[in-house]
Parts: structure tokens; C-alpha cells; sequence
């Protein structure tokens, strides 16, 4: 990281990419995963590399929701733990959410692999490891969760989660706070709060919206969840996408 210069005008995909790289070394991240890195970049690239003010809403709504759940859980896969491990590790800290290990391609090596380089960045309980529940109508592998985790969870934060999971999970009940830079992706289409932002720039701000609503009562939580309008948010990011314009 210390290589790439901060001045350079692709900085951020640049560190990105790095990170993916660097997870893919490590053994945390899958090969895979820097295909999802590369079109997560071709979106972000049309997208001004920048929050837009409807993701910033989304981000708001999302703190909300988090801070109003009774069990929250943020799902941590291979490219979140590559690319924002401290960050995820704060907003569990913000909101008091648990952090569960959740892959694609699951081996008991990646799961062990991706807890301890979380605990490295500062989570103190890291899920995933019990898998003794299972999320219904997904393949075996994939349906794997902690039954205080995830299973029993009513506030789920899945970043750059695959489609049928998204959907699994929806199926569930639960609500479910997607961020993934592709607005047509199945998983955002599921979402209740759908955030399209880079994960990098979304977690951090999600946090800081949650700092800034500690203290707020739970009147005005709900009037922001109730505010957002996920169709909206949806349509805002797939015309910035397609047009440049806001
Ligand atoms: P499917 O149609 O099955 O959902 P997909 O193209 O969405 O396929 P996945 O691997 O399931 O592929 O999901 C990766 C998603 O994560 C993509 O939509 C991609 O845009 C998004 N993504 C990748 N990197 C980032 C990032 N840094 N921040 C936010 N979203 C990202
Ligand atoms: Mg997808």
C-alpha cells in the first residue's frame, strides 16, 4: 500500500486492487474474488468514484436500522475482509453488531484464516466458525451459518453478497442491508436498504452516521427508515451510472 502514491488520480482503485491482491496472498480472499473486484471497479469508475448523495442517504438508513436492531450481524466475506477488516471491525464496535464469516467458497482454512485477520484489525468475537444453522433453500455449503449468528439475526449487513444468498436471506424475513456497486446486481434488487457505493467509502460512512445517531431516540431511527425509499435509491445510482448525471 505504501507504494502507490496518493496523489495518483486512480488512488483508491489502485489501493483496491492491492488489498484484493494481498488478501488473495494471504489465503483469505479467493481467486474470485478479483473478478468481483474488476467489475465492482467498472461500476465505480462510471460512478465518479464517489459517494452519491442517494448512497449517503442509503448509509444513513442503514445506521438507523443497525442501531434500532435487536441482534445485527455484519457477514464478512473474503474481498470485505481483504478490503476493509478495521473498518467492518468499527462498525460492529458503533452499532454493537456481531461479525460473522461468511463465504462463497467455504474451507475451514479461509474461514479460520479471515477470523484471526480480523481479530488482527480489532474484532474481539469473530462468528462463522460453529456453522450449526442452516439458511433454507441454498446449497449445502453455502447455506452454512451460526445459529446465534446470522440464523437468528434480524438486521443483516451482506457486502458484496452473491445473488442467491441475497435472496435466501430476504426469503428469511430478515432485513437486509446490501452494499455492492452494481445497481442491476441481484442482491441490491432484494435489499431493503440498498447501498451502491464502493465498500470502502460505505462502511466508514455508515459508522459515522451511526456516531452521529448514538443518541438519537428511536422516533427519529424510524423516521429515517422510513424515509428512504429503496426504489428511488435503486434508480438514482443506475441513471448517475448510465447518464454521469445526479
Ligand atoms: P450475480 O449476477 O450472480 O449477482 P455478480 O456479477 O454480482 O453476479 P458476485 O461475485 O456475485 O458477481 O458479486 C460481486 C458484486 O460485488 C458485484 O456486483 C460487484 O459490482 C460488487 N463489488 C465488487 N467490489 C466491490 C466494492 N469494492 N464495493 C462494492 N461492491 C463491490
Ligand atoms: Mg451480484
Amino acid at each position: 500500500e505504501e507504494e502507490i502514491p496518493e496523489d495518483h488520480p486512480r488512488y483508491q482503485d489502485l489501493l483496491t486492487r492491492h488489498r484484493i491482491e494481498a488478501g488473495v496472498e494471504k489465503g483469505i480472499t479467493h481467486l474470485q474474488g478479483m473478478h468481483a473486484e474488476g467489475r465492482g471497479s467498472a461500476f465505480d469508475y462510471l460512478l465518479g468514484e464517489e459517494t452519491i448523495p442517494s448512497a449517503d442517504e442509503a448509509e444513513r438508513a442503514a445506521a438507523a436500522q443497525l442501531l434500532l436492531a435487536d441482534r445485527p450481524v455484519l457477514s464478512i466475506n473474503g474481498n470485505v475482509a481483504a478490503l476493509v477488516p478495521g473498518e467492518m471491525a468499527a462498525l460492529a464496535d458503533a452499532v454493537d453488531a456481531d461479525l460473522e464469516v461468511n463465504l462463497f467458497n467455504r474451507t475451514p482454512d479461509r474461514i479460520e484464516a479471515i477470523a484471526e485477520h480480523l481479530r488482527e484489525h480489532g474484532a474481539d468475537d469473530v462468528k462463522g466458525l460453529e456453522a450449526d444453522a442452516r439458511i433454507p433453500n441454498l446449497d449445502h455449503e453455502r447455506s452454512k451459518v451460526d445459529a446465534d449468528g446470522i440464523y437468528a439475526a434480524d438486521v443483516v449487513l451482506v457486502p458484496l453478497e452473491d445473488g442467491d444468498r441475497a435472496e435466501a436471506l430476504d426469503e428469511m424475513g430478515k432485513t437486509e442491508i446490501v452494499i455492492d456497486l452494481n445497481p442491476l446486481s441481484r442482491s441490491p434488487q432484494v435489499a431493503d436498504v440498498p447501498i451502491v457505493d464502493n465498500i470502502i467509502r460505505a462502511v466508514p460512512t455508515i459508522t459515522e452516521h451511526a456516531r452521529d445517531l448514538a443518541d438519537a431516540d428511536e422516533a427519529t431511527l424510524r423516521a429515517i427508515v422510513e424515509d428512504f425509499d429503496r426504489e428511488r435509491a435503486l434508480e438514482a445510482a443506475e441513471k448517475r451510472i448510465r447518464s454521469g448525471e445526479l
